[in-house]
């Protein structure tokens, strides 16, 4: 296993897949290029030596997107299934559609049964539009992506929320992705989307390990977009995950001389130099700066050698 953060995350893209579902015009296969040739770089392979994970099979049903996919100069999709509802089984579909004709609004109150059967209420596989029409399964990856539909959670929407027209669309997703027990699945929607949802159909075999409003703005986009984020984890990969970490977590730990109490009393210049090393991590190209805060440092860490050699009271902690 690789022994630096560095090196960690060059081999978790280098051996990643992943799928997405509403796939648009893949946010999610940029940002993995994006990563991917910034890594390279810092690493000094340069463009040519980057190391991205494969996208194994895209959803998306709006036309111009999937000839974006298509198109995609790095993170082209190895499948592409167009209809996001097509995976129900045939009995199943033609119920749906007599209880739609007949009136019935199809709620959460009643697909939410169908979402938990799974494998027993859709097909994993659909015509390929990238293999000419080949029927091509659903891969099991390392992380589903998926920015579910928002038009009923949006403020500017129906307002509907898992009431609404599009909550059938997510109940054929969801059961898709119960069926296929993913290792990890990110799902963005509208802020105000309902992370309760996710748990009451995942939450046995994954944990929602991470919900999260977020908004284009707070990195200095200017339009203002908050997003809901949440990451569900399947509970078996949580363990197998934190003990490959064994080698990578001890590096944000280091030992300190000194007590809780030195913190509460230090100078701005003195916090600014005990946190100068961690510093040198997020501003490498500020090396100037690095260079002459190290130096302070060293002098200062130096003085506190000297002063704990003639203090033999002190312990060591933590933190
Ligand atoms: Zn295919």
């Amino acid at each position: 296993m690789p022994t630096g953060a560095l090196e960690y995350l060059d081999h978790a893209l280098k051996e990643w897949d992943y799928s997405t579902s509403f796939s648009g015009l893949d946010a999610p296969g940029t940002s993995m290029s994006v990563h991917a040739v910034t890594l390279s770089v810092r690493m000094g392979r340069g463009v040519a030596g980057m190391r991205e994970p494969k996208h194994k099979l895209a959803v998306e049903n709006f036309k111009p997107s999937q000839a974006e996919l298509k198109a995609h100069p790095t993170a082209r999709p190895a499948c592409m299934h167009s209809d996001q509802r097509g995976y129900w089984k045939p009995a199943v579909a033609k119920t749906l559609a007599e209880l739609k004709s007949s009136g019935v609004q199809l709620t959460k109150s009643i697909l939410m049964p169908l979402i938990l059967q799974g494998r027993n209420a859709v097909n994993l596989s659909q015509p390929c539009l990238i293999h000419k029409g080949q029927s091509c399964p659903v891969p099991r990856v390392r992380i589903h992506i998926a920015g579910i539909e928002c038009k009923d959670w949006s403020p500017r929407g129906p307002k509907t929320g898992s009431d609404g027209q599009t909550f059938e669309t997510f109940s054929c997703w969801a059961a898709v992705q119960t069926a296929m027990r993913h290792k990890a699945i990110l799902v963005e929607c509208s802020h105000k989307y309902q992370a309760r949802i996710l748990n009451d159909i995942f939450g046995i075999e994954m944990a929602l390990t991470f919900i999260q409003n977020l908004c284009a703005s707070h990195l200095g986009n200017l339009g203002v977009r908050p997003r809901f984020w949440g990451l569900l984890l399947s509970r078996l990969e949580i363990v197998a995950v934190w003990s490959s970490l064994n080698n990578v977590v001890p590096m944000f730990y280091r030992t300190w001389r000194g007590s809780i109490t030195a913190l509460l009393i230090a100078t701005q210049e003195e916090l600014d130099a005990e946190l100068a090393p961690t510093l040198f991590y997020c501003i490498p190209w500020d090396i100037e700066s690095f260079l002459n805060t190290s130096q302070s440092v060293n002098s200062q860490q130096q003085q506190n050698n000297n002063k704990d050699n003639n203090d033999n009271s002190d312990q060591d902690e933590q933190f």
